[in-house]
């Protein structure tokens, strides 16, 4: 004998009781089948009760609406010859919800035990419906076997009267025993009670044990117990089997797919559970029996879950040291109040015991330990009490965690670096379960990262926004397309553009934009945005293992990395003002990556995708110090200085490089060397000086009046300089040297300007745009280290920016 539960989805629609008609009618030995109220019903009950006994009249919509999805329903799956007469029934059943609606509308009024009535409708209408549509079936009313006696505010089952009461009325069994699940009667007086939200299992599981069935088949609207749940983690999978303990587990930190209770009635028994799908039948489900099973994979952790009603208590005090039966009377006070505890933590010291309760408890937990230690507290032995709500417990779960090490190191690893900070922890000495109290609004990263680091460590995700999808943006965008596949493949790294955004519009998707089209899709379907609005979406999304890609140059982006950087997100910047701006902001930025485990990078503030900085880091991390900077960082200047010859002047070398678009449009900026200052404090602060923009010691070679007034000022005068220009070249070359603008730092103190060069020097021969750099260090102080490329363009720099991302994910 087989006991089948459907639940509220498999039961809610015609389609959806034609399947499971199909799969009772396909079993050949005898079952009973356990239904929920057609999904949804319960809560529309409640409400509807809650209305009438606030006066509220529209519960008579909710209670139409209520009495059409019955009937449509079995104008849907009912036979035609039945049908009257189950609208009939129906509809009698209807009718009494309907005058007991009415008289808690008159007196205003609804007690637990009117509540209760009403909600077993809901079992009672679905029950009756589906036993005239499933061939041969006969329909039982629970209320005349499944009986409660009152503890506390709950009502839990009377297991003996129960018993004898399931062995008598089954002892004919018939083909097909329908039963409505969840609702009971209490044994004392009769009254109509219930086995509490999601109690149908429950109903099910305690007609499998005292039956003494094959299995017990819960059917659901998933393919079976997830590794987490599915509603909040997209990557959830299946679990093929798991053992009773492990379920219990799970179930009892929130994984819904179970009522917890259900699984100790047929784990007394060892009857086996199968969870299964009433809308994929043929999918395998999953088993959960006595025996811990490992799987192919030999997972350690089987599953992860979740409640967020947690609330911590803690009792503290100096007086509780060493003092026998404080843990006792907290407990007993507890308990003697009705008060449930799902986790303690007590530190050796002794000095404080922290518990979670409900939220809805807190305050009652509050007044009776206060009570409890009125005098110790009196005394200053022990404090107040102190409760901390709205929080969230986590627990992972698995047999196969005892005696392997590392797995709270990598659990708490992960939460750290997804700056999650754990309040209270617990593990007990069976090493199945570790669970912990993190802040309610954290919970949906902590599962997330968490489900990430245990379950898919085939591939690491990494979670992109990428402010600016100008050129650079752009370029970015269309590489990490082309890489995606491959560095999954060979690198394990997942790439997911979670949101992009320009200066007008934001687009945000948690499960990843398509890269193809995010561009055009920003502009069709993007939302206003503004600074604060993008901050705002992205703390929102509290997402795991995420990093914010500034493409743009814009001083109000900048402005953003101090908060990102302290809610854990990475920042990679192209965006140069950040580490130029002063020091201390510099500093401060650094130091906050640092502390929280996370990444500031910025390799294209310098040298497009060349790598610098990075080079730096390296020696001096590996020991050396540097001694001497000598660079060429603009590649507008070098073109300008390479371009200038007999037939082309100094201005129309200025316009050369504005139309090829290797300056500025305004070209001044390039000119006045205020990005190049920009480039030179932040090599020489990565070099470990300290220095601001005002520091440099400039020499710039166009005087400073050209740069005050408008632009078209500017194109109007600098042709003045022209033939001065030309002399000097004559001059120099006629010497065998050029000129160059170079920026150098020389044991601390940092210059700018132009360098007569002779053949021999290394810069001599810098070809168009190309930057070059010269590192001299005590390692290579004859000899000095040279770095030389494209140092502008937005191909190579984005480059240097998914450089910079990669570099982060292969941190662990
Ligand atoms: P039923 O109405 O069939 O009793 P429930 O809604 O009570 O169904 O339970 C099934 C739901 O539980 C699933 O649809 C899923 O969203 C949720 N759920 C939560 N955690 C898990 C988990 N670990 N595995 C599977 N489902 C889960
Ligand atoms: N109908 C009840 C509820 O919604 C019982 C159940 O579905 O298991 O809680
Ligand atoms: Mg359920």
């Amino acid at each position: 004998m087989k006991v089948l539960k459907f639940g509220g989805t498999s039961v809610g629609s015609v389609e959806n009781i034609l399947n499971v008609k199909k799969i009772v009618e396909a079993i050949d030995e005898p079952v009973i089948v356990v239904v929920s109220a057609l999904g949804g019903i319960t809560d529309q009950l409640l409400l509807t009760s809650k209305l009438a006994s606030q006066g509220d009249m529209s519960y008579r919509n909710e209670l139409d609406e209520i009495t059409d999805r019955h009937l449509n329903l079995i104008k849907g799956v009912v036979p035609e010859i039945d049908q009257n007469i189950a609208i009939q029934q129906t509809t009698t059943m209807l009718e009494e919800l309907e005058n007991i609606l009415r008289g808690i509308y008159l007196i205003r009024d609804l007690s637990q035990k009117t509540s209760d009535m009403i909600v077993s409708y809901g079992e009672r209408l679905s029950s009756y419906i589906i036993s005239r549509v499933i061939k041969d079936s006969k329909l039982y009313d629970a209320r005349l076997f499944i009986k409660t006696i009152k503890q506390f505010d709950k009502h839990i089952v009377d297991f003996e009267l129960t018993n004898s009461l399931i062995e008598e009325t089954f002892k004919p069994l018939p083909k097909v025993a329908l039963v409505p699940g969840f609702i009971s009667s209490s044994k004392v007086n009769g009254d109509i009670t219930n086995l509490g939200r999601g109690g149908s299992d429950y109903t099910a599981s305690i007609l499998a044990a005292t039956l003494n069935a094959s299995i017990l088949e819960i059917w659901t609207d998933v393919d079976g117990f997830m590794t987490a749940d599915p509603r909040v983690i997209r990557s959830a999978y299946v679990i093929d089997r798991l053992s009773f303990i492990e379920a219990m587990e799970l179930c009892n930190f929130g994984a819904k797919v179970i009522y917890p209770p259900t699984i100790y009635p047929v784990y007394h028994k060892n009857i086996p559970i199968l969870i299964r799908n009433t809308f994929n039948p043929d999918a395998p489900g999953t088993f959960i029996s006595n025996e811990p099973y490992a799987g192919a994979n030999k997972a350690t952790i089987r599953g992860i879950s979740s409640i967020d009603n947690t609330c911590l208590v803690t009792v503290q005090g100096l007086g509780m040291v060493g003092v026998i039966g404080v843990n006792k009377r907290i407990f007993r006070a507890l308990a003697d109040n009705g008060i449930s505890v799902f986790m303690v933590s007590q530190a050796s010291s002794e000095n404080n015991t922290t518990f979670a309760i409900k939220n809805e408890e807190a305050d009652l937990a509050v007044r009776v330990l206060n009570e409890e230690f009125a005098m110790e507290r009196a005394q200053g032995e022990i404090n107040d009490m102190v409760i901390k709500k709205d929080l969230a417990t986590v627990a992972i779960v698995g047999e196969f965690m005892k005696n392997t090490p590392g797995i709270a190191g990598k659990l708490f690893g992960t939460l750290g670096r997804a700056g999650i900070s754990v309040i209270a922890c617990a593990q007990g000495a069976s090493e199945i379960n570790i669970s912990f109290v993190i802040k309610k609004k954290y919970l949906r990263k902590a599962l997330n990262s968490i489900h990430d680091s245990f379950f898919l460590s085939e591939y690491k995700m990494l979670n992109l926004f990428i402010i600016g999808v100008g050129t650079v943006g752009g370029h970015l965008l269309e590489q990490i397309e082309l890489q995606q596949q491959k560095l999954m493949k060979q690198n394990g790294v997942k790439l997911n553009v979670v949101g992009i955004a320009d200066i007008n519009k934001i687009l945000i998707r948690r499960e990843g934009l398509d890269l193809k089209t995010c561009i055009q899709d920003l502009y069709s379907s993007g939302i206003d945005t503004s600074t604060e609005l993008i901050i705002d979406e992205i703390l929102q999304m509290n997402i795991f293992n995420s990093v914010f890609v500034d493409c743009t140059a814009s001083d109000d982006i900048a402005g953003l990395y101090e908060t990102l950087l302290n809610n854990n997100i990475s920042v990679v910047a192209a965006n140069k003002i950040a580490a130029s701006s002063v020091y201390k902001k510099y500093a401060l930025l650094k130091e906050t990556a640092r502390k929280r485990g996370i990444k500031f990078l910025f390799e294209t503030n310098v040298g497009a995708g060349l790598p610098i900085i990075n080079t730096m880091n390296n020696l001096i991390n590996s020991g050396d110090r540097i001694i001497k900077l000598e660079a060429v960082l603009s590649g507008t200047l070098n073109f300008i200085f390479n371009t200038i010859s007999e037939d082309i002047t100094l201005s129309r070398a200025i316009k050369m490089a504005v139309d090829a678009r290797y300056a500025e449009p305004d070209p001044r900026i390039d000119l006045s060397g205020t990005d190049v200052i920009r480039k030179l404090v932040i090599l020489a602060r990565e070099a470990g000086c300290e220095v601001e923009q005002n520091d440099v010691i400039t020499n710039l070679i166009i005087p400073s009046t050209y740069f005050e007034g408008s632009i078209e000022d500017f194109w109007k005068h600098i042709p003045e300089l022209d033939a001065a220009f030309e002399e000097n070249r004559k001059k120099l070359a006629a010497n065998g040297k050029r000129l160059r603008f170079v920026a150098s730092m020389h044991n601390g103190v940092c210059r700018f300007g132009p360098v007569e060069i002779d053949s021999r020097h290394p810069f001599y021969e810098l070809e168009g745009s190309n930057n070059i750099i010269m590192i001299s260090t005590e390692r290579y102080r004859d000899y000095p280290m040279i770095i030389k490329g494209y140092g502008a363009g937005a191909e190579v720099t984005a480059a240097g920016v998914f450089a910079d991302i990669i570099s982060i994910a292969n941190i662990r």
